[in-house]
């Protein structure tokens, strides 16, 4: 059976990626995260010293950098190891600041040129889910499924510090609400992509449900597009 495009949009926190990993492993999908990706080129960047507004730049640096996402060997959960130019850099683009620099580094059009390309090189076979801001917008317009996730700031802040607190990372949860708000409205007010709820998206607000719940629901709504178990 040829699987699904199943897209998975919606805001900082909002569980997209607990979602997404969990239909996929429900369904035998391939999870896909493309905040990754945004956040590899962010990290390249830094490190490089670039402006984080310095379009050409950025752009040529998109273009000419490598990001590979693989499952991660025994990882149960679907967690993806990311090599950016063949280094892993799993853990460290998951900081506040990557995360800051990544919605930055997405604002650029020639940036988001060469990800969405390659996105869509790996999800167009189908059997994929895929995570973002405009994967049912602009990059598969066309997905059998697509979900717009939402949830409260406050909840999806919460979420987000909770995420911190496990790593060890010293961050209160004020400040996270903040920067929550800040990456939220330069992700939907940006003139290139931003995020926004496709038409025919299914809209689910995960504030009071459980993430398992959810899960089954999306999994309900893919079968009942003719998206069984991957073969
Ligand atoms: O999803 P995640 O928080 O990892 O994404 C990091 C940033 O990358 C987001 O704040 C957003 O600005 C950008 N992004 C995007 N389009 C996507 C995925 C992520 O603009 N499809």
């Amino acid at each position: 059976m040829k699987g699904l495009i199943i897209a998975i949009d919606g805001p900082v926190g909002s569980g997209k990626s607990t979602l997404a990993r969990r239909v996929a492993a429900l369904l035998g999908y391939t999870y896909l995260d493309t905040g990754a990706m945004y956040r590899s080129v962010a990290l390249k960047a830094q490190r490089r010293g670039l402006p984080l507004d310095s379009g050409d730049k950025l752009s040529a640096l998109a273009s000419e950098t490598r990001i590979d996402l693989r499952q991660m060997d025994g990882a149960a959960d679907g967690t993806q190891q990311v090599l950016l130019d063949g280094e892993d850099v799993t853990a460290m683009i998951r900081t506040s600041e990557v995360a800051q620099a990544a919605s930055k580094v997405a604002m650029v059009p020639g940036v988001r040129k060469v990800l969405v390309a390659e996105q869509r090189r790996a999800g167009e076979k189908g059997g994929v889910v895929m995570e973002g801001r405009d994967i049912g917008s602009v990059v598969f317009p066309d997905a059998q499924l697509k979900i717009f996730l939402t949830a409260s700031p406050e909840i999806r802040a919460e979420r987000r510090w909770r995420e911190h607190q496990q790593k060890g990372d010293a961050i209160d949860l004020a400040r996270t609400l903040g920067e929550v708000h800040e990456r939220d409205q330069r992700d939907r007010e940006r003139a290139s992509s931003p995020l926004v709820r496709a038409e025919d998206a299914v809209v689910v607000d995960s504030t009071a449900m459980e993430s398992e719940e959810v899960a089954r629901l999306v999994v309900l709504l893919a079968k009942e597009q003719g998206g069984g178990r991957a073969t």
